[in-house]
């Protein structure tokens, strides 16, 4: 069966985000269950799950609350629409998950990814200025590193060259301020002698570009896509005064960071800000179904009520946008994360992969660790001393997933970034065995580079 499935693969399906050909010159992990924080392979092979299947389950595979809720569902609505109908589920969920928004954020549109939560965004902040009268706002600001998704607007915003480059001419012109990356500042700094000019950078922006900003657009505490880069304490504090300051929205993307990734329900808690728009998708449903949302304050929502004749309209909808089926799901997560205590749990959980991880920072080829709550990217180096990469070429985050299968983890690279996103319920004696294999697999495939 698992010869037949390998074949059908190479003849049919094409990849997301990879070098089809040298996929098809590998014998791919064909994964045919999950069970708890392990994903079971058709040759009937364990992996611990570190990457939380693309960073989004949260209380591990078949967690019988949550498919017990989709099977409820199923057996009454399948799927209808939000245009001009409401459900059960979607008015359900969205009370759920507006119980636990940062205060202030109250009102919830619903998609169906991350990229087009993040596209909505960019949309409505766009005609809330529109609306109030302000047609000069029509630019955004947004952070080298930075990834928002793969849609046309989403990779506007985004600034991850390598994603970006090859599409620039499909592209609208966003203002892009440089990235808070502090084992490589972009501005030469030292973190002894910093005085956050990364934000000051923004700042610079924001006033080149007065008047003309509709929103600023981050990843609160964390660049994921880009290997896990974490912001100094006070940045996303910074920008939301400069935002304040200027008159432009706060757009955080808590697509990767929201649910408790980084130790807290969202990222923003950590700096005490409320932005006037926070995405999420990812977690929202743990991890079993597309759901995704665009949350703002009273203040964005206010901008688009009107008489019919006034045309305050917000021109976007998808077919599938708030499913029943993902509905339920994500209210049986959301309860989950409640009544387990879920995120009382996680400095616990944090502390014991901040330990299990310490001696793999003194090793050769590690760069540095990164981690905030469960989410960690380990940078390898050619040259610890210089901080010299690994050239692209030589592929060294593929090569460590490829040497921690065996060793019973799925793990992701990001360029030279292994990743490390746990679902939130690997136990704290789980998480030092993926920090084990992780560190196993870095020393084997850096053993002959
Ligand atoms: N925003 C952030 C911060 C992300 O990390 C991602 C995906 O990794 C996205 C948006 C896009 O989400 P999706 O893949 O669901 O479109």
């Amino acid at each position: 069966r698992h010869r037949r499935l390998v074949e059908a693969d190479h003849r049919h399906l094409w990849h997301p985000f990879t070098q089809m050909q040298s996929w098809l010159a590998e014998e791919p992990l064909v994964v045919d269950e999950g069970d708890g924080v392990y994903l079971v392979d058709t040759l009937g092979r364990r992996y611990l799950d570190g990457v939380s299947s693309l960073w989004c389950n949260v209380h591990g595979h078949r967690v019988p609350e949550i498919d017990a809720a989709i099977t409820a569902q199923l057996g009454k609505l399948g799927h209808s629409t939000l245009l001009g109908l409401a459900s059960t589920a979607s008015i359900e969920c969205a009370e759920e998950l507006a119980r636990v928004l940062p205060r202030g954020l109250t009102r919830i549109f619903f998609s169906d990814a991350g990229a087009t939560a993040v596209e909505i965004a960019l949309k409505m902040a766009y005609q809330h200025h529109q609306l109030r009268g302000d047609a000069e706002r029509s630019e955004f600001v947004s952070i080298r590193g930075g990834y928002h998704g793969d849609t046309i607007g989403s990779i506007s915003v985004g600034g991850i060259d390598l994603f970006h480059r090859i599409f620039k001419p499909l592209l609208f012109q966003v203002n892009q301020a440089p990235q808070p990356y502090c084992y490589r500042c972009p501005l030469g700094k030292r973190r002894a002698t910093c005085a956050m000019e990364c934000a000051g950078a923004v700042e610079e922006v924001l006033e080149r570009r007065r008047g003309k900003v509709a929103a600023l657009v981050v990843e609160p505490l964390v660049q994921g896509a880009d290997g896990m880069i974490t912001q100094p304490p006070g940045y996303l504090r910074r920008l939301r005064e400069l935002c304040d300051r200027h008159g432009a929205l706060l757009v955080c993307d808590e697509v990767a960071t929201g649910f408790g990734r980084t130790g807290t329900t969202w990222a923003v808690e950590q700096e005490g800000v409320t932005p006037d728009i926070l995405t999420c998708a990812k977690g929202l449903t743990g991890g079993y179904l597309p759901l995704a949302a665009t949350c703002t304050t009273e203040r964005v929502f206010e901008s688009f009520l009107g008489p019919h004749e006034a045309q305050r309209t917000f021109f976007h909808g998808h077919t599938y946008a708030g499913n029943p089926l993902a509905c339920a799901a994500a209210i049986a997560s959301l309860r989950l994360l409640r009544e387990r205590r879920v995120i009382e749990g996680l400095p616990a959980k944090a502390a014991a992969l901040a330990d299990a991880l310490r001696p793999l920072a003194e090793h050769p080829r590690v760069g540095e660790i990164r981690q905030r709550g469960l989410m960690v990217g380990i940078e390898l180096v050619k040259d610890r001393a210089t901080r010299e990469p690994y050239p692209y070429a030589e592929n060294v985050g593929h090569r460590v997933i490829l040497e921690a299968r065996p060793l019973g983890a799925i793990l992701r690279p990001l360029g030279n970034v292994v990743v490390l996103m746990p679902p939130l319920a690997m136990t704290e004696a789980q998480l030092r065995e993926l920090a084990g294999i992780a560190g196993e697999a870095i020393r084997r495939a850096t053993a002959e580079a």
